[in-house]
């Protein structure tokens, strides 16, 4: 099963994330994930990344394909997988699809739907760990020790780009550049929307009942 998470930032892809592939007993990736490990590493990759990411736009499709198609290539990925966040363009989406048309693209794109004062309230109270990259937030799902991850101890702090200022611009640019993919998966008959206002529990079971 090859399955895409689609949705606004705070939408609940990251926290939904795990338990997709949990109960599809396949590997995920998160493509924000990974252009934060190449930051926290000092790589070339995390210099360039983190120049678009701190203002809020995307990362060229170039640079974001090859970092996600060499993910794809691994031998863990073949029998499936979950990706979250990728991909963000319709020219991602084609590349996507090349890259998998051996295996007839992907199986499903699962678009969480909120609406965009929702997101904003959600991020302006996310914090994440810095280590594992689990999302938590201040309210809602705080973790047990305040500060620390309560899946591997590491430091939970708060992303650069939740500021409200960014925010604001990253919203934008999900409704210019990635709405359309959205509007791609449809087409390919892909799609199925979720509604992700209700509890963190109520949208992972919609979620696992999409997959079913
Ligand atoms: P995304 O990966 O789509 O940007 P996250 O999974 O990081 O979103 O969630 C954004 C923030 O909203 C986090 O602080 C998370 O704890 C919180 N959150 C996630 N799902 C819900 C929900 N259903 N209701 C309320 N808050 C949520
Ligand atoms: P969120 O969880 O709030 O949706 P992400 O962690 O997925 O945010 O992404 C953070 C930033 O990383 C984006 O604003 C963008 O700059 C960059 N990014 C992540 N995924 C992609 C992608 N597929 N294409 C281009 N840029 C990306
Ligand atoms: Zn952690």
């Amino acid at each position: 099963m090859k399955v895409i998470l689609l949705g606004p930032p705070g939408a609940g892809k990251g926290t939904q994330a795990a338990r997709i592939a949990d109960k599809l007993q396949v590997t995920r990736a998160a493509s924000g994930d990974l252009f934060r490990d190449n930051i926290r590493n000092c790589t070339e990759l995390g210099k360039l990344a983190k120049s678009y990411m701190d203002r809020g736009v995307l990362v060229p499709d170039d640079v974001t394909i090859r970092l996600i198609m060499g993910w794809l290539d691994a031998p863990e990925q073949a029998k499936g997988f979950v990706l979250d966040g990728f991909p963000r363009t319709v020219g991602q989406a084609e590349a996507l699809d090349k890259g998998l048309s051996d295996k007839g693209g992907i199986d499903l794109a699962l678009y969480i739907d909120v609406p965009k004062a929702e997101s904003v309230r959600r991020l302006a109270g996310r914090y994440i760990c810095r280590n594992c990259q689990r999302p938590y937030h201040e309210t809602v799902s705080p973790p047990a020790k305040q500060g620390v991850c309560d899946k591997c101890g590491g430091e939970v702090y708060q992303r650069d780009d939740d500021r409200p200022e960014v925010v604001g611009r990253r919203l934008e640019v999900f409704f210019e550049e990635t709405k359309p993919v959205v509007d791609y998966y449809r087409g390919l008959g892909k799609l199925k929307e979720i509604n992700g206002e209700g509890s963190i529990e109520d949208v992972g079971n919609a979620l696992v009942a999409a997959l079913e």
